[in-house]
């Protein structure tokens, strides 16, 4: 295949296709949906204008995508939207970049992408161009085709939300309900810490294909991304169902083995979030790779799944009905453990939280 047979620059049709694939096996849409995601992405007429605005952040969402998986599909991805305007790496500054966004959002067809939390406790903590972030999603929130929480800060308040949250951090949507405001606002939240780019594109691509927004959980997560738990889609998983923990870091138990890392704090069980299919760092690698699940991608974890380093509380998992790791390791067994995971822990986890099914993932009125 040759390189212009792409419809992307830099991008050869071998490549262009394997994205697809992948973004395919995402949705859900199989290898059917491979040739209906890649006349999409070629028919698009133009690229979604996006825009991306960073509030009480490390900047680790933005650097993530800039970092993406490999140079050709960074340029897909690149070339697959506009990013029109970025507070951190676009080349203009000052009043022209203003002006950028100012024209960019006039034309209310527009992604608003939103890295970092919604200071409201102290709004001057957090300011771009003078404006603080509750006054830019005041303004964004409404005109904006869709609105895309990218990252734990903007999807629920992250590690600066932890008690005593002493700048008010919220989430977008915690802050658009705030003292009445928006009864039910449509935020796609894209959880993790940092948020990663692939779930960014995915998500873009799904409204792309579909014509609108993909369906969300309870807590704002789009379902075809965050149905999985982390422990579902988990490597170690023979091992928590075979009785092989972890003890303590370091023991015989790590290594090569691959133990389970449930004892250690494994959060996996209860943590929805596509990582173990969606890796890191050139998708290569992930965190229970070499640690336990912090639960990043979960609402609150800075304070209901902390510490870090401690065994899930309540001494079992919701789901295992009452039978804890240590029963399981000391002679429940494989059958019983096998049982447990085939009909409890994902069942049970997953009666935890409600879909919104039938909710329109969309803003009302809203065209993509
Ligand atoms: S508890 Fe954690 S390490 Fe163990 S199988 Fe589940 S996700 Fe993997
Ligand atoms: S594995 Fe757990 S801690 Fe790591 S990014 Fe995914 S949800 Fe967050």
């Amino acid at each position: 295949m040759s390189e212009e047979m792409s419809a992307f620059r830099g991008v050869t049709r071998r490549d262009f296709l394997k994205y697809c694939t992948w973004l395919a096996g995402v949705m859900g849409l199989g290898e059917a949906g491979m040739a209906r995601v890649a006349s999409a992405l070629e028919a698009a007429a133009r690229r979604p204008s996006v825009v991306w605005s960073s509030f009480q952040v490390c900047t680790g969402c933005a650097i993530q995508l800039l970092q993406a998986r490999e140079p050709t599909v960074q340029n897909l991805i690149l070339q697959q939207i506009s990013l029109d305007y970025q507070d951190n790496v676009m080349a203009a500054a000052g009043s022209a970049a203003e002006e950028v966004l100012r024209q960019v959002t006039e034309g209310e067809d527009f992604y608003w992408v939103v890295e970092g939390s919604v200071a409201t406790g102290i709004p001057g903590a957090m300011t771009v161009a003078g404006r603080t972030s509750m006054e830019v999603v005041d303004e964004l929130y409404p005109k904006a085709n869709a609105t895309i929480a990218m990252g734990s800060c903007a999807a629920y308040g992250n590690i600066q939300a932890a008690r005593p949250n002493p700048t008010g951090a919220k989430g977008i949507a915690a802050y658009l309900r705030e003292d009445g405001g928006v009864a039910d606002p449509v935020v796609v939240n894209l959880p993790r810490c940092p948020g990663h780019g692939d779930d960014l594109i995915a998500t873009l691509t799904y409204a792309l294909v579909n014509g609108e927004l993909p369906e969300l959980d309870a807590v704002g997560r789009p379902v075809f991304l965050y149905g999985q738990t982390i422990h579902d889609t988990c490597f170690r998983r023979g091992h928590f169902e075979a009785g092989r923990f972890v003890e303590r870091f370091g023991d015989e138990s790590t290594g090569d083995r691959d133990w389970c890392l449930y004892k250690v704090g494994c959060k996996g069980p209860v943590t929805y979030a596509p990582c173990g299919r969606n890796l890191w760092n050139g998708n290569v690698s992930w965190c229970v790779n070499n640690a336990p699940c912090q639960g990043c991608a979960e609402p609150d974890f800075w304070d209901e799944l902390t510490p870090f380093y401690d065994q899930v509380r309540g001494g079992d998992l919701p789901g295992l009905y009452g039978v804890t790791a240590e029963q399981i390791g000391i002679g429940l067994g494989i059958a019983t453990a096998a049982g447990l995971a085939a009909h409890g822990v994902g069942t049970a986890i997953r009666s935890r939280r409600t879909t919104r099914a039938g909710e329109p993932g969309r803003r009302e009125g809203g065209e993509l």
